[in-house]
């Protein structure tokens, strides 16, 4: 059912988002494919041989067999599944009818059900209980998968009949979604290549081959020089470090085989609480040169010649299929459609951000005159500094909040939440009734609560265990689809929260509070799917995280905050004046996040749409910066050298601005709310949000649906209020 879903979310766009903030690790971001089950109709199957291969069974039109995979069946399905999907493309391919939306488009969905079902299991041991058994499995398995898609892609007599739908005169009589679903083919095809032929075709897929190679090679110098820098330090040296800081920096040095050592690591998780609490100025400019020289050392491991190299390949590759740039190729399928209008967004926001830089600093030099420092703020002071205005503005005990949250009762508050705004009922499932991969997973029933209809299943994985991956993500096992009959969703949600002793709720942190609302907020996006094609449930990768974004909103509504957000012991529900202070500390330190980001962001803008011709990624990273009037008393947030989001792969080049075009987004989209005469629980915009914003997915055109709902497009101005850049609204 969904070659072209999993072939579209491998290289623009992905249906559920998984690591969500422009910190992380990318290839942390790559979502397990979604999966489909057999049609609910369809009679009960025989026993298949392989059971990951295994139509699933059991009730809501069948579920996965979590309770019973087996690693040694998975290499053996994986190649037959993909072997399966190629022959049911090619018996597409080679019709002798004409071409039709039925016969070719329609058909494509239904083509690779064997995948989709493996790539369910696949996605599970990838994220939630990963061995080093399974990760020998998946090195052999990643470039078959990788050979797979490429495979698909080349297919050019597939291609030539979805050219004759996209093309043919049927095309003008299709429904909007229809035809919306035969452009995302579409393009998927074109826009890697396959219009091409000849010496063209060719010279594209040598590019494709080099590119990897080349990307590759910057991601494992940017490793190597994370490895091969170590500050070492000495008892005297951990004055200023937390305890959680100097066991790390104890486990670090045990690690690297000097145990009566500290090691401060090259990484971001060493490099920044360090420079937060270090009161060695000349060790935290140490850790401050290293860190910010990664891949920038003169060395056999220096990136700046390979920048050159993947941007002429990139522009290369870009003009043979007509582009004038990569970034206007990257871009063109995304809600922002042209680099100018990513671009022209960054800048409106670069003002406000850099003008907030100037008040901090000062705030920090105030700090530093008075404790008679006698320094200038300089980049290694930025962090350290801020701490200390931060302390003295916005003390916020985190142990005192996370008294008010807990886990469970968080849950239960994104239920009702869901109950008011989606009009869905969570009811859990007996124990067993659905089969799970491990016992800390929970499974719920969702329907409609007038109804009582059957939406979907959410499964929770809340808990922190080896070989699970860090940080929250969602993904659905299976999307929605109603063309070949209705089909249940399969959403779920994981995180890692540390399990409470028995019987003591777990109390989490704000932050993390926040994430688990975001979490669920994707969850709610796959349940609340009314599209007919599978396809057309992908995610539009600068519009995906709206949704997420926006159902943070409601923790502090007062309906949550009142029947939620109670104190473990009294019952009593937070302070109002706490939740203010907590709201005040979200934007401290906002000039130095937006800024160090969209420095970041606006350089990688830069770089895909500049001839690169004789580019030299120094002189081009100093003189942008000084065009654009950085700050000195900060660093871009990744320096070009090691600006891994965009040089080791390709699916955020030309696309880091997309956390704030979300932004933007989300913070407008929250306004209607605010705006409305029912605040957050406003019927009219909740219905609004729930059919433009959430129901449609990707069945129509992000920007169009945005109007929808709010009767224009959104503006920069509430994410302005929203990050205290200018006085919020009265
Ligand atoms: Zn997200």
């Amino acid at each position: 059912m969904l070659t072209l879903r999993t072939l579209i979310s491998s290289l623009a766009v992905t249906l559920a988002v998984a690591a969500c903030s422009p910190a992380e690790d990318p290839a942390a971001t790559t979502e397990p494919a979604t999966a489909p089950a057999e049609d609910s109709t369809a009679s009960e199957p025989a026993p298949a041989a392989n059971l990951l291969l295994a139509e699933w069974t059991g009730p809501y039109g069948g579920v996965p067999a979590f309770d019973q995979m087996n690693l040694a069946e998975l290499e053996p399905a994986m190649d037959t599944a993909m072997a399966n999907s190629l022959a049911a493309l090619d018996v597409i391919a080679k019709q002798s009818e004409a071409a039709t939306f039925a016969n070719t488009i329609v058909a494509m969905e239904g083509a690779s059900e064997d995948f989709n079902r493996v790539q369910a299991y696949y996605g599970i041991w990838t994220s939630n209980l990963s061995t080093p058994e399974f990760r020998e499995v998946q090195q052999k398995l990643a470039p078959r998968i990788a050979n797979y898609y490429s495979t698909v892609r080349q297919n050019s007599e597939l291609f030539a009949r979805i050219r004759a739908v996209y093309e043919g005169e049927e095309f003008k009589a299709l429904q909007p979604d229809q035809q919306r679903l035969t452009w995302l083919v579409y393009d998927t095809f074109a826009s890697n290549g396959a219009t091409l032929e000849g010496a063209e075709k060719e010279r594209y897929a040598a590019i494709n081959q080099q590119l990897a190679e080349l990307q590759t090679l910057f991601a494992n110098n940017m490793l190597a020089d994370e490895e091969g820098y170590v500050t070492w330090l000495t008892e005297e040296q951990l004055s200023g470090l937390p305890d959680s800081v100097i066991s790390a920096a104890v486990q670090a040095a045990t690690d690297l085989g000097q145990p009566e050592k500290w090691a401060i690591k090259n990484t971001r998780s060493s490099m920044d609480p360090f420079l937060t609490y270090s009161t060695h100025r000349d060790l935290r400019e140490n850790v401050w040169r290293n860190y910010y020289s990664r891949g920038n050392n003169a060395d056999e491991k220096d990136n700046n010649a390979l920048i050159a190299q993947i941007l002429a390949l990139r522009d290369e590759r870009a003009k043979l299929l007509g582009y004038n740039n990569f970034a206007e190729w990257q871009v063109q399928n995304r809600m922002a459609k042209t680099p100018e209008a990513a671009m022209n967004l960054m800048l409106a926001v670069w003002p406000a951000a850099i003008a907030r830089v100037d008040e901090e600093v000062a705030d920090m030099q105030a700090v530093a005159d008075a404790e008679g420092a006698a320094i200038t703020i300089a980049p290694w002071d930025y962090r350290y500094y801020s701490e200390k205005v931060r302390k003295a503005k916005f003390d916020l005990d985190s142990d005192e909040v996370k008294q008010y949250l807990q886990l469970d009762k968080l849950r239960d508050a994104m239920f009702f939440v869901a109950g008011e705004i989606f009009n869905f009922n969570f009811t859990p499932v007996a124990e067993g009734a659905v089969p799970v991969f491990h016992p800390d997973v929970k499974v719920w029933e969702v329907t409609n609560r007038d109804s009582g209809e059957l939406v979907g299943l959410w499964y929770l994985d809340p808990f922190a265990r080896a070989g699970k991956r860090s940080g929250a993500w969602a993904t659905a096992y299976r999307p929605h689809e109603t063309h070949n009959g209705k089909r249940t969703v399969l959403s779920s949600n994981n995180s890692n929260f540390s399990k409470g002793a028995p019987g003591e709720p777990v109390l989490i942190s704000w932050d993390d509070a926040r994430t688990y609302f975001h979490e669920f907020g994707h969850a709610l996006h796959a349940l609340s799917s009314n599209v007919a094609y599978p396809t057309l449930n992908i995610g539009v990768r600068d519009y995906t995280e709206l949704q997420s974004q926006l159902l943070e909103r409601w923790i502090t509504t007062d309906k949550v905050i009142d029947q939620y957000l109670v104190h473990y012991q009294t019952g009593e529900p937070i302070p109002a004046e706490l939740v203010a202070k907590i709201q005040a500390a979200a934007n401290f330190n906002e000039g130095f996040d937006t800024t160090e980001y969209l420095a970041s962001a606006l350089m990688d803008m830069k770089y895909h749409t500049t001839d690169p011709a004789g580019l030299d990624a120094q002189v081009f990273e100093r003189d942008t910066l000084t065009a654009l009037n950085m700050p000195e008393e900060l660093m871009m947030r990744h320096r070009s050298t090691h600006f891994s989001h965009i040089f080791s792969g390709e699916s955020y080049a030309a696309g880091y601005y997309g956390y704030l075009w979300a932004d933007v987004l989300a913070a407008d989209a929250s306004e209607a709310f605010e705006e409305a005469a029912g605040g957050f629980y406003d019927k009219e915009v909740a219905d609004k949000l729930v059919n433009y914003l959430f129901a449609v997915r990707n069945a129509m055109d992000p920007a169009e649906a945005y109007r929808l709902f709010r009767g224009r497009d959104a503006t920069i101005d509430a994410l302005l209020r929203d990050r205290g850049f200018v006085p919020a609204k009265e």
